[in-house]
């Protein structure tokens, strides 16, 4: 909670103040121009040099203290926060993607991220390649290869769990596939998006992935009010990020960077909590004479195929699950406008607890057949477990399922 925070540089506050600040007064000349040649690359800092503070579109120690301690969760060397996670994720494609290369990725794909990769980045002659979870490597391996793209793959992109069934894929797998695609003068990176089960559950650089992505907008942030995200990985790796970062100019302001400290103090009791309310919800929902099916990694059977990757890749099953109801979309709306405690919102990972309707709402702008792939009908409602007392939570689900 203190880590990389010296209170006697700040007349002692014991936490760290925000530096609601664009610009940093040089002690001399000598010190900025100094400054200035570590940050653009003109000399290399010594050792012990830390970068010296400049402008808040380059560094601020809000940011600098909290891109510290983030890089501790995922024992990651260093790690670059932005103002949304969508800019922590397009900022890395960039980064790392150039004309002519394919970015192979996971299906389905948050709403954000499929509308980059589909619309924004084939204007720069990138190419998106999907696959499903339930594919496995080899056969993939194969498809790449019979596409005619080996030497064209640039990075792996997944997300695992998939939203909103909480799907597996495996990324040790895909690092092995990255290893073998990689020559000396194209290495092909693995990014995972580990905003659903991190940094808690979840360690993709432990795995073997060049980058582990945020949304800090929901466990991160935890208490749906803020949007940031962030991307930690190797100092080689997250230095080219900040690099971009700083000519997009989409870091996180100081601001929001005070709150994420703020709330990563908390991080670990809050997901601890949700994720045992989850357990106890969705061992509770998967009796209910009105619900079909629970999709929740706390019910996952020792006999399904996926259950190696869940026990080598996670710690805990999470705090996200979804249910299909009996019947269709009307079914699934009067539960939801039934609702009391639980709100009806998108989003996901903060204190309260959130439901909305994926075929309708968060997958609305999804390939409908793609949708029946991954078990998105109209009758799937997705939950997002809060810190509330598990009861509230329970009552509220049996009084509204009782409206259906
Ligand atoms: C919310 C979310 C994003 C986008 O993050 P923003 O902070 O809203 O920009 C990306 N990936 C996943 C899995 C998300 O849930």
């Amino acid at each position: 909670m203190s880590f990389g925070y010296k209170p006697e540089l700040s007349e002692g506050a014991i936490k760290c103040p925000i530096f609601q600040t664009s610009t940093f007064v040089f002690k001399s000349a000598e010190e900025g121009k100094s400054f200035f040649e570590v940050a653009y690359g003109l000399r290399e800092a010594d050792e012990a040099e830390e970068p010296g503070l400049i402008y808040s579109r380059i560094n601020n120690p809000d940011l600098e203290i909290l891109e510290d301690r983030l890089s501790l969760w995922d024992k990651a060397d260093d790690c670059a926060v932005f103002e949304s996670g969508m800019s922590a994720i397009t900022t890395v494609m960039l980064e790392f993607l150039n004309p002519g290369d394919v970015i192979l990725h996971s299906l389905p794909l948050y709403g954000g991220t499929d509308h980059f990769i589909q619309h924004v980045l084939p204007r720069f002659g990138i190419k998106g390649m999907s696959f499903y979870p339930n594919e496995s490597i080899s056969e993939l391996r194969n498809r790449i290869h019979e596409a005619g793209l080996s030497d064209k793959v640039r990075m792996i992109y997944v997300e695992t769990p998939a939203n909103p069934t909480n799907s597996l894929i495996d990324i040790e797998a895909c690092k092995k596939l990255a290893n073998e695609l990689s020559t000396s003068d194209n290495k092909v990176f693995v990014a995972v998006d580990n905003t659903y089960m991190g940094p808690l559950w979840q360690h993709p650089l432990k795995h073997g992935a060049d980058f582990s992505i945020y949304s800090a907008t929901k466990y991160i942030g935890g208490h749906s009010d803020l949007i940031a995200g962030a991307v930690c990985g190797s100092s080689e790796n997250i230095k080219r990020v900040k690099v971009l970062r700083t000519f997009l100019g989409n870091m996180c302001g100081p601001w929001v960077g005070w709150l994420l400290m703020r709330s990563l103090e908390t991080l670990k009791v809050r997901m601890e909590q949700q994720c045992s309310n989850a357990q106890i919800i969705a061992t509770w929902l998967k009796d209910h004479p009105k619900v079909e099916k629970v999709y929740y990694l706390g019910l996952i059977q020792e006999s399904d195929p996926q259950y190696q990757i869940y026990k080598k890749q996670y710690t805990a099953p999470g705090a996200m699950l979804s249910f299909d109801i009996k019947g269709g979309e009307k079914e699934a709306f009067r539960f939801l406008n039934a609702l009391n405690i639980i709100k009806l919102a998108v989003s996901l990972g903060s204190t309260e607890s959130l439901a909305e309707h994926p075929y309708t709402m968060t997958h609305a702008g999804c390939d409908r057949e793609q949708l029946a792939e991954f078990a998105v009908t109209e009758k799937l409602v997705r939950l997002s477990i809060g810190i509330e007392h598990a009861d509230d939570i329970i009552a509220d689900l049996e009084q509204a399922l009782a409206a259906v």
